[in-house]
């Protein structure tokens, strides 16, 4: 047994404790307790830091890491997609060395910027075995693009045989997603609901409601989305815009539910918004890749008013400058000041992991949880520990303690 004394201990399912201690054994958090402890075990005091569980990163794509630095920021996201779609026509094999170096790069980065569970999505499969190796957790989302299909079902039935070729582990597991409303035909989305139904737990997800092209394609049909679906070669003449809103669609297609994480929402309205909440659907905000890619500023704060419950992500290095979440959170507080700090740190932990099915195991410091607990540097003990940790945490500031 290990005690932990610290002088912040921020467990999330309870409000911060001062001078407090955890004891941990054999990977696992036996208590948290005020006084220090009766008998027995090894006391290492962490001295100035705040310890609290690893951070959910609940929507990156690992695979286009070496994406970094190589598509710049764009004004309008169709423009941005164009990009991104250009770039990875440039190196068509995911298995190659620079893909899957990359891969392992973001890892060990995710790593130091203190995620302990990531929800990742990939349209190759190629970051399931990295991530077993790491010591991340997470789920690989295997993420269905389709708008022109010719055999929905057959389609999807063979993406479900290739997740379920592979093995999970207790830490990393894979299931079936959408890209977004206007990349996969609706009988697509139908077949993967069908398919994920087969396994309880199994979450999904999908990008939605992200740009303002979107929500102009759903709703007439036309515009820059319907362009660039032209120009791939890939417009079903048969397909109906269904007008209103993304949100409307998926609900109304019956896609929406406590399985789903629902991707970016920048451009979604009240109405919008209490659709998901009223689904239990957890909506993942990614603000930093929303300002890159041009889908413009999430209104955080009518997030939270809504009720829906939030995570967060950093989305790929391809619209990110980095996979550290904790920079996700001093965007939030910046865009949302009156959200109180503490229901941002739920956001990048506990709601991240019970979306991606990993509240058993990671998301707060409780009793039976593992004990991948972060302490971060405090320049200080008197001060407003919740609102510091949302101000911006470099990777220097961190160290992962518990793992013994
Ligand atoms: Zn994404």
């Amino acid at each position: 047994m290990i005690h932990y004394r610290a002088s912040w201990i921020v467990s999330v399912s309870d409000p911060p404790m001062r001078d407090g201690w955890i004891a941990v054994e054999q990977g696992r958090i036996a208590a948290v307790t005020k006084r220090p402890p009766a008998n027995g075990g090894h006391l290492i005091d962490l001295g100035e830091v705040a310890v609290m569980p690893g951070l959910v990163n609940a929507h990156t794509h690992l695979e286009l890491s070496y994406l970094r630095d190589e598509v710049p920021p764009a004004s309008e996201f169709v423009s941005w997609i164009r990009e991104v779609m250009a770039a990875r026509r440039r190196r068509p094999d995911p298995q190659s060395r620079e893909i899957l170096d990359a891969i392992d790069r973001a890892l060990a980065e995710s790593s130091a910027c203190g995620t302990a569970v990531v929800g990742d999505i990939s349209n190759t499969l190629v970051s399931f075995a990295p991530l077993t190796r790491s010591a991340l957790a997470g789920v690989v989302f295997y993420e269905l693009i389709r708008f022109n299909a010719a055999d929905p079902q057959g389609f999807v039935d063979a993406a479900w045989e290739e997740v379920n070729r592979l093995v999970p582990t207790d830490r990393v597991r894979a299931t079936l997603a959408a890209h977004a409303p206007y990349s996969v035909a609706p009988l697509v989305f139908r077949a993967i609901r069908q398919a994920i139904t087969r396994d309880p737990f199994a979450p999904t997800s999908v990008h939605l409601a992200e740009s303002v092209e979107e929500v102009e394609f759903i709703r007439t049909g036309g515009g820059s989305w319907r362009r660039l679906l032209e120009d791939l070669g890939v417009w079903d003449p048969s397909w109906v815009p269904p007008g209103g809103s993304p949100v409307k669609f998926l609900d109304d297609s019956g896609f929406l539910d406590g399985r789903v994480l629902a991707v970016h929402g920048v451009q979604m309205s009240r109405d919008d918004l209490d659709r998901l909440a009223a689904r239990g659907t957890t909506l993942v905000t990614c603000p930093r890749s929303n300002g890159h890619t041009g889908a413009g500023a999430p209104p955080i704060a009518d997030f939270y008013r809504s009720g829906v419950r939030v995570a967060i992500g950093t989305d790929s290095l391809a619209s990110s400058p980095d996979l550290n979440v904790f920079a996700e959170l001093a965007t939030m507080r910046a865009l949302a000041p009156d959200i109180p700090a503490a229901t941002l740190i739920d956001s990048a932990t506990r709601q991240g992991a019970r979306a991606l099915g990993f509240d058993g195991d990671y998301g707060t410091i409780e009793p039976g949880k593992r004990s991948r607990l972060l302490a971060v540097a405090l320049p200080s003990s008197n001060i407003d520990v919740e609102e510091y940790l949302v101000g911006g945490i470099e990777p220097e500031q961190i160290r992962w303690i518990g793992e013994n």
